[in-house]
């Protein structure tokens, strides 16, 4: 149970108060009722627009209750503008590092700093304003496609609704829709096929126009095609933008500026793609090991829907 009350955690910290009296939200807020971690200190700042880097700094974390850390003096320094993979074993520690960078959680030691500023010195607010992320599963609410993507920032315009769409690949495919932009995706949004949804929930990030872009998994659970045409769109999306993704779909990661592998809680590889095949460690060992394996984590056939 908690790993569904946790992506609805994680879903409801990206999305507008203002709608929180729907019914559906109201119902996953019941669920929800969450404590919040880390609440923002007296008089903190705003963080000012990220420039340089987001780095850990020895950063040790275990969950509650758990007998071994998922980060043990960490230490790693993500730069900005680039596209950087997390990758590693399921377990391996990638979400959790996702979710200490968004202050879902705090370290138990060390820090999290945003130019040199630790992220529990700013306003929660602002540091999740300058983010946006999309998960495995990402929440579709019973309402019409346009209010889906709105979702993702209050007040958006029509024309922001749009210009967010067409970057995410779907508008064309809106487009042809009866009723277009005004179509209700459904209950859970199963209307549309899983691939469609993946793009909407983009769409979602996107119109925040985040520096940083977050993708957990975000590909995982498409079949191949639908997965190699959403990390092209990802890759476009993310020009401009720190993208760090983690996957353990190395598939995805192929064209990314750096790969950073994760085991026993520290980061033991970094490199490109090429560069880290050549090293023969971990990463060729992952890789190997992929290469053998039927593409098992694809649950449906998914015709690719994009523009
Ligand atoms: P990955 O994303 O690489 O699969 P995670 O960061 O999700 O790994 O998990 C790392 C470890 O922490 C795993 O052993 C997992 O079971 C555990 N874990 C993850 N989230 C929680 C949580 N909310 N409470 C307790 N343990 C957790
Ligand atoms: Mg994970």
């Amino acid at each position: 149970f908690w790993e569904v009350s946790y992506n609805i955690a994680h879903v409801m910290h990206f999305i507008p108060v203002s709608i929180s009296s729907a019914a559906a939200v109201r119902h996953i807020q019941d669920l929800l009722d969450e404590p919040t971690r880390g609440a923002d200190r007296a008089g903190a700042p705003d963080l000012p627009r990220i420039t340089n880097d987001i780095t850990f700094d020895r950063v040790t974390f275990q969950y509650e209750g758990s007998q071994t850390p998922v980060l043990d003096n960490l230490s790693l320094k993500l730069n900005v503008g680039r596209s950087i993979a997390v990758v590693g074993p399921s377990g391996s520690g990638k979400s959790t590092l996702l979710n200490l960078i968004l202050r879902l959680y705090v370290p138990d030691e060390g820090r999290v700093t945003i130019d040199g500023v630790d992220i529990r010195k700013v306003t929660l607010g602002s540091l999740r304003q300058s983010m946006a992320v999309v998960f495995q599963e990402n929440m579709l609410f019973n309402m019409s496609i346009r209010e889906n993507i709105r979702l993702g920032k209050e007040g958006a315009t029509d024309a922001e609704v749009e210009e967010a769409a067409k970057k995410a690949e779907i508008h064309r495919y809106i487009m042809s829709l009866p009723q277009k932009y005004d179509t209700p995706v459904g209950e859970r949004g199963d209307t549309l096929s899983g691939g469609q949804r993946q793009r909407i929930a983009i769409a979602r990030a996107i119109i925040r126009n985040p520096s940083v872009l977050l993708l957990d998994e975000a590909t995982s659970a498409l079949d191949q095609t639908t997965e190699a045409a959403i990390n092209r769109t990802l890759l476009k999306v993310a020009k401009g933008r720190t993208m760090i993704w983690s996957t353990h779909r190395l598939t995805s990661v192929v064209e990314m500026d750096e790969i950073i592998v994760i085991s026993g809680g520290r980061a033991i590889e970094r490199g490109s793609h090429a560069e880290l095949l050549a090293k023969n460690g971990a990463y060729r060992k992952l890789w190997d090991d992929q290469l053998h394996q039927p593409h098992g984590a694809a649950r449906q056939v998914d015709d690719d829907d994009s523009d």
